[in-house]
């Protein structure tokens, strides 16, 4: 069995009694982790799923995640995470695209669930389920006496994740990631950093993003630490709980930290139990590099993506002074290069889309082969769509995206899909979308709108009819209604243009 779905059983043999994970007032050893995965397992299978099945996850943080995912790999099947901030008809995508065989949903994520015309054939809620659906509790003691107690024979190779990233294009496509990929990632990590059976990991981020799901949960439970679960992002519930649980691990994106450090608590609370502070997913400012030192707490950086399960390259905490900016270097298993246009290789210095090949790397997109060879490159590259330089020490420096997207409060945005959704308004004629710095979310969108002959939308306006078509940090906060945008000769948009021009 290369599966991750063995992880559970094997570490309650090795570790009954260690706890696995703490919510709120609730936990869970290794021993009672291990039996609800497999009674969940067990009610999977009965509701149909096999191995390859989907299986779907709608919600915040909270241990049914973790039960979840970890009792689709005991039965070979996928576990499809998906984004709670999303919108309904962005959900009816996904779902639409997956057709999971059962999906689990959150309390928080009752009302998009009450919008979906089409669900799965099971629909089972974590708490107070609607007609027709199941309660997650009662289900999971239903099947008493037929807990699964054997693996599915899962390979490596085997798909494990399905995981959404939205496309240039607007649409959101399923990056796979297989066992494999999962465990070579977990490896990458474990040599960089110094997790060990000790460890208490703050999981503050979203589960169904790759950061908090390989980067914290999962070599967290394979070296049997504890997984202080989060429902969400909270600065004084962080603290407490870091006093409380003395968490030794602690992962963010860079709107969290700010938020720690700029709390009237960041001077006194107790930090002594944190060794390891972890980040990626944005360049670390360097006051902010500055201003963690100086409390005894270093940043260990990263560069990824969901499609390299995330880590491709790695700077060390002890690196981060002298190398303020860097993502460091590759991660001990996975290749990294940086090239030019014409695909040779760039010189110290010069900019260049990062490739990046190894074991972590996603086999492809679920369904578009056509996305999935557009991400390679002849030889078998991933291609990120990132532009980085090197030094000439080979630490990498990202900066730029090829595509336009930018990232506000750590959630990735896609100017297509805002452009495509702006365009549904009934007075815009012309839009593009821009990411603007912004100090609280480091980016924001800023919409540049050409309107027909009718009313003139405010951004109050345009907000409100974005609403309830799209996730809440895809909206924009500034808009600029203007007679015309800047175009090149065969009329694409100009983007840098727009960007100068501020
Ligand atoms: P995602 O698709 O959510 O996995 O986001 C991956 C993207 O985040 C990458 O393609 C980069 O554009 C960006 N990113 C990740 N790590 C860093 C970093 N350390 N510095 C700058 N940008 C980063
Ligand atoms: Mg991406």
């Amino acid at each position: 069995h290369e599966g991750v779905g063995a992880w559970i059983p094997r570490r309650a043999a090795m570790t009954p009694g260690r706890t696995a994970v703490v919510f709120g007032e609730r936990s869970l050893t290794y021993a009672e982790l291990a039996d609800r995965v497999a009674r969940l397992a067990d009610r999977l299978r009965a509701a149909g799923v096999k191995p390859g099945s989907r299986v779907a996850y709608l919600g915040t943080n909270h241990p049914s995640f973790v039960e979840a995912m970890f009792a689709a790999h005991r039965l070979g099947a996928i576990f499809v995470p998906l984004n709670f901030r999303l919108a309904a008809p962005e959900i009816a995508y996904v779902l639409g695209d997956s057709e999971p065989e059962v999906l689990i949903y959150g309390p928080g994520s009752r009302d998009v669930v009450r919008a979906l015309d089409d669900l799965p054939g099971a629909v089972v809620a974590v708490e107070e389920p609607d007609d027709g659906q199941l309660d997650y509790e009662t289900w999971l003691h239903e099947g008493e006496n037929d807990p699964v107690t054997a693996d599915a024979a899962v390979r490596g190779e085997d798909i494990a994740l399905i995981l959404y990233t939205s496309g240039t294009t607007g649409r959101p496509k399923g990056a796979m990631l297989s066992h494999a990929n999962l465990v070579w990632n977990t490896y990458n990590l474990l040599v960089g950093v110094d997790i060990t059976s000790q460890e208490r990991t703050l999981i503050s981020s979203p589960l169904f993003h790759v950061a908090a799901l390989n980067q914290c949960l999962l070599p967290t439970l394979l070296k049997g630490g504890c997984a202080v679960i989060l429902p969400g992002w909270d600065v004084d519930l962080a603290y407490d709980l870091i006093e409380r649980e003395r968490i030794t691990m602690l992962f963010g994106v860079t709107t969290m930290f700010a938020g720690l450090a700029g709390s009237p608590r960041w001077a006194s609370a107790d930090l002594s139990s944190v060794r390891t502070v972890m980040t990626g997913g944005s360049t670390v400012p360097e006051s902010l590099i500055r201003t963690f030192q100086d409390r005894g707490l270093v940043f260990c950086q990263g560069y990824g993506m969901t499609e390299t399960a995330p880590g491709a390259t790695f700077l060390e905490g002890n690196e981060s002074a002298r190398k303020v900016g860097s993502a460091g270097v590759p991660t001990m298993f996975t290749s990294v290069r940086v090239v030019r246009g014409d695909g040779g290789g760039a010189a110290p210095g010069e900019p260049g889309e990062v490739l990046v090949k190894g074991p972590n790397v996603s086999p492809g997109y679920w369904r578009d082969a056509e996305a999935t060879a557009a991400s390679r490159t002849d030889d078998g590259w991933f291609r990120s769509g990132d532009v980085a330089k090197l030094d000439d020490e080979g630490h990498l420096y990202v900066v730029d995206r090829v595509k336009d997207m930018f990232i506000s409060g750590g959630e990735n945005v896609y100017p297509a899909e805002v452009e495509n959704a702006i365009f549904a308004h009934p007075s815009v004629l012309e839009v593009a979308v821009i990411g603007v710095p912004d100090p609280t979310w480091g980016e924001v969108g800023c919409a540049y709108v050409v309107c027909g002959s009718g009313e003139r939308p405010t951004l109050d306006a345009l907000r409100e009819f974005l609403a309830s078509r799209l996730a809440k940090y895809k909206i924009p906060r500034e808009l600029h209604v203007v007679d015309g945008l800047p175009k090149t000769g065969s009329g694409k948009v100009q983007k840098a243009r727009l960007r100068s021009s501020r």
